[in-house]
Order: structure tokens, then C-alpha cells, then sequence
């Protein structure tokens, strides 16, 4: 059968290319290959998309990030009182339906979609909106980490447009939306077998993302992974293999690892060994667990070459860092910093992750984080809470009544919250902790960079 993926736009106030690529759909991809299917991809945020850059030149910024073609459009009514603009992300309208059209010419049996953060789901149903407009009948499977975590609110928004929606993790969605044509889906280790379908991409590109785990072992409050995923990791020799792939057959210089748990992966010492066997550089962008780095594998992370290197620390109360998961200790992080600057890698590279409007959590606390961080000389990165439903986070504040349920997703989106949420931070907070932060990154950046 021929089948379509579709990485559908963002609708946003902000959105910026920091390593985005439909990784949960390219596995899809994978997996009807090997199932024997034709698969051809739609990625809407591809910014060098041949048709794309004929229109504008994508400008790469540092390692292969940059800003995604945008315009701005009408708010949903349901934010026409938050005073911050709304813009689409990606491919413009008439490209997009340029090539849907030379799609419809090749005959499509099925098409699948997947919506990642939850107040995105507006980008996939404007995208599937369009897609219905050119192919009235062809069934359109939904699936990513939106339609797991509201499966019923997916169902029932989406029904609109007699989308199937295909929730769960692994080959369960794809058997999902298979079972349509009576197909059975075998039972595999697609994780250990299969990679991300790159080839899909006929366009430059400018990195790479792949994983080497699934999951995490640890259970943070605020955090949805751990309910979505059992903590699973690639062998050494299959990452490899993945890695051998991508550079003989896309001439890429970055690839980025989006693990939740990366240096929690068994064979850590033999995939650091490894990865220094190839002329890349490598990044970590989503958060590692600060306690595993030692000399040893701060020294291998620096001879692999890896660059940027966030470090999942979100607040400097002792208090609140157990409550919500013990994941890291202020001490963790001070030694982590030590070793991989010891190792030769760059403060600039060095970067943390900060949350800010927890329930309960002051301004004050947060600056705290700021501060340890600067007092390190690594980048904080302030992130603002969102609550995700089945975490326990979000189940003690439906319970205390502290949120209302069934809040559509939209108004989660977490730089949109300040502007309705009573009990939370108020915007003026959020504006000045903002600029504490833009102050204090710049004595940073000017007095001690080097
Ligand atoms: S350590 Fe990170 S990925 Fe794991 S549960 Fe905590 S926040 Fe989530």
C-alpha cells in the first residue's frame, strides 16, 4: 500500500527550529517499510525543503538550529484575550497543498499524523483540515504524545474530520491504524531493529535526531515519560550501525541525541567509545541526570565531542528537588560542571535546566536556581511549568480544585499560562524573572566567556 506521513505545523505564539524533527513518525515510517509498504513524508517544518527555499533561504544558526518560515494568523477564539500574538510554523499554505495534490496523483491507501506537545494539537487539525480538503475519503490515523495523553479529547476534536485516533506507544498505534485493512502487525523489537526513516527526506539536512533510550527510570512529579514509556535502551552495536547509516548516506556534522536518559544507558562507557569514532559533534539538549557524569565519562564525552550538554536540574531547594523525584542534588551539579570542564569542554556548552512556576514555587526560588547557575558559569534555562495530565503533579492540582478540569489544552501551553492562571505566577512575575535572567546571562556572557 502507499502511505503519506504528515508532520503538521505549529500554531504558536513562538517556535523556533531547536533540533525538531518528527522522530515518533519516522519510526512509523520504519515500520511500514519493513512491513513492505511505499511510505513518502509531508514534514511541514522542514526548513530546507527544496520547494521551501526557492521561496526563502533558511538561514542555519549554530549547529544546524534556525528559525521556521512563519505567518502570523487569527487567534482561536479561545485565546482571543491573551495578548500575545499567534503565528503558523512551517510550509506555507499553497506549497503544502501543492503537494498533497502530486500525493493524491500517486494514490494514497493511508495517511498518518502525529501531534507531539499537547497545545499543538491546533497545527494538526488545521493540517488535517487541508489534507481532508484534497483527500475526502483516505483514512488519516492520528497518533504522538497528544493523543496519549487526551486520547478523548483527540477523539472527539478530530472526529470532525473522521480521523482514527491511534494512541499508545510502540507498534500499538501502527496496529491500530492497520487493523483498517485487516493487516496484522507482527510482534518485533522495532526499538533494537529499526531507526528513524531519514531516507524520507529528499531535502538537506542540516542534523540529525535520534535516541539510543526510550523512557526513564526515574518518576519525576511534573514529568509524563515515565508513564508513557518502559525505560528501554538501543545496543551499542545497533546505535552504531544507525550512526553509520546517517553519515554515509546524509553528510550531516550534528547529530543530537533527544534521550530522556542518556547517561543512564547500560553500556555507557562503549557508546561514548564509540561515538568518538566518527567526525561529528554531538548534543544533548534534553536534560541529562547530573550525578552519572564522573572524570571518566566527562573525559569521553569530551574526546566523542559532544557540545551542548543541558543538565536536567530545575530548582536549588533541597526540599522541593526530592519531592519532586530526587533526580539530582545541587552537589551533583556543582561536580558534573567540574568534571566536564575539567575534560576540556566549553562553559558555553555547559547549560541547566531551570523550572519556574511550580505550584507553590516563589519568584525567589527560582532566582536562587538562576544564581547557582551563574555561579557555576554555566547557561540557566528558566522552562515554565505545564501541567500534563497522569502526572502526579497535574492529579494533586485537579484534586485540590487548584486547576479546573478539562482545560483545553491550548491554555497549556506553558508561556500562556501566566496569563489566565490565578493561583500560579502572574505575568509581571514571569516579565521579571525574565529579565533577571537576561541580565544575569550577559554579565555571564561579557565578563567571564571565554
Ligand atoms: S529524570 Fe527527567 S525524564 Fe526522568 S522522570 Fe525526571 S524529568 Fe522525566
Amino acid at each position: 500500500m502507499n502511505f503519506l506521513l504528515v508532520n503538521p505545523w505549529i500554531y504558536d505564539s513562538a517556535a523556533y527550529d531547536f533540533w525538531l524533527k518528527p522522530i515518533g513518525l519516522l519510526y512509523v515510517g520504519s515500520v511500514l517499510k519493513k512491513l513492505g509498504h511505499n511510505v513518502e513524508l509531508i514534514d511541514m517544518l522542514d526548513r530546507h525543503d527544496e520547494e521551501l527555499i526557492k521561496i526563502k533561504e533558511p538561514k542555519d544558526k549554530k549547529y544546524g538550529t534556525g528559525k521556521f518560515y512563519n505567518v502570523e494568523i487569527e487567534k482561536p477564539e479561545i485565546l482571543k484575550n491573551i495578548p500575545r500574538k499567534f503565528k503558523r510554523y512551517g510550509l506555507p499554505e499553497d506549497l503544502f497543498i501543492k503537494k498533497l495534490l502530486k500525493q493524491k496523483e500517486r494514490g494514497i491507501d493511508g495517511i498518518f499524523v502525529s501531534v507531539t506537545l499537547t497545545y499543538w494539537y491546533y497545527g494538526g487539525l488545521k493540517t488535517i483540515e487541508k489534507i481532508r480538503g484534497i483527500f475526502p475519503n483516505t483514512p488519516i490515523f492520528l497518533g504522538g504524545m497528544y493523543s496519549n495523553i487526551y486520547p478523548i479529547h483527540a477523539k472527539k476534536i478530530f472526529s470532525k474530520y473522521n480521523v482514527k485516533v491511534c494512541n499508545g506507544t510502540g507498534l500499538s498505534p501502527i496496529r491500530k491504524a492497520l487493523s483498517t485493512y485487516k493487516e496484522n502487525v507482527p510482534e518485533f523489537n522495532w526499538f533494537e531493529e529499526l531507526m528513524p526513516a531519514y531516507e524520507l527526506y529528499t531535502s538537506k539536512l542540516p542534523y540529525v535526531v535520534i535516541t539510543s533510550s526510550i523512557g526513564c527510570p526515574y518518576n519525576c512529579s511534573y514529568c509524563v515519560t515515565p508513564r508513557m514509556w518502559k525505560y528501554q535502551y538501543k545496543s551499542v552495536d545497533s546505535i552504531e550501525k544507525m550512526i553509520n547509516k546517517i553519515i554515509n548516506e546524509k553528510n550531516v556534522k550534528d547529530i543530537v541525541f533527544f534521550d530522556d536518559a542518556f547517561l543512564l544507558h547500560k553500556d555507557l562507557k562503549k557508546l561514548l567509545k564509540m561515538l568518538a569514532k566518527y567526525n561529528v559533534r554531538y548534543h544533548l539538549p534534553n536534560g541529562i541526570h547530573a550525578h552519572r557524569v564522573n572524570k571518566e565519562i566527562a573525559e569521553l564525552m569530551a574526546a566523542a565531542d559532544f557540545r551542548t550538554i543541558k543538565l536536567g536540574y530545575e530548582t536549588s531547594d533541597p526540599d522541593l528537588q526530592k519531592k519532586s523525584g530526587g533526580k539530582v542534588t545541587n552537589q551533583d551539579l556543582i561536580n558534573a560542571v567540574k568534571y566536564l570542564t575539567d575534560a576540556g569542554i566549553s562553559n558555553e556548552e555547559i547549560g541547566a535546566y531551570i523550572i519556574s512556576n511550580l505550584p507553590g514555587q516563589s519568584v525567589k526560588s527560582v532566582k536562587d536556581a538562576v544564581d547557582f547557575c551563574i555561579n557555576l558559569r554555566i547557561i540557566p534555562t528558566v522552562n515554565e511549568f505545564t501541567p500534563i495530565p497522569q502526572t502526579p503533579d497535574y492529579d494533586s492540582l485537579i484534586e485540590n480544585g487548584i486547576i479546573p478540569d478539562e482545560v483545553d489544552p491550548l491554555l497549556f501551553n506553558n508561556t500562556l499560562i501566566p496569563y489566565w492562571w490565578e493561583k500560579g505566577m502572574n505575568i509581571n512575575e514571569v516579565f521579571d524573572l525574565k529579565l533577571y535572567l537576561k541580565n544575569k546571562k550577559k554579565v555571564l556572557f561579557n565578563g567571564q566567556r571565554t
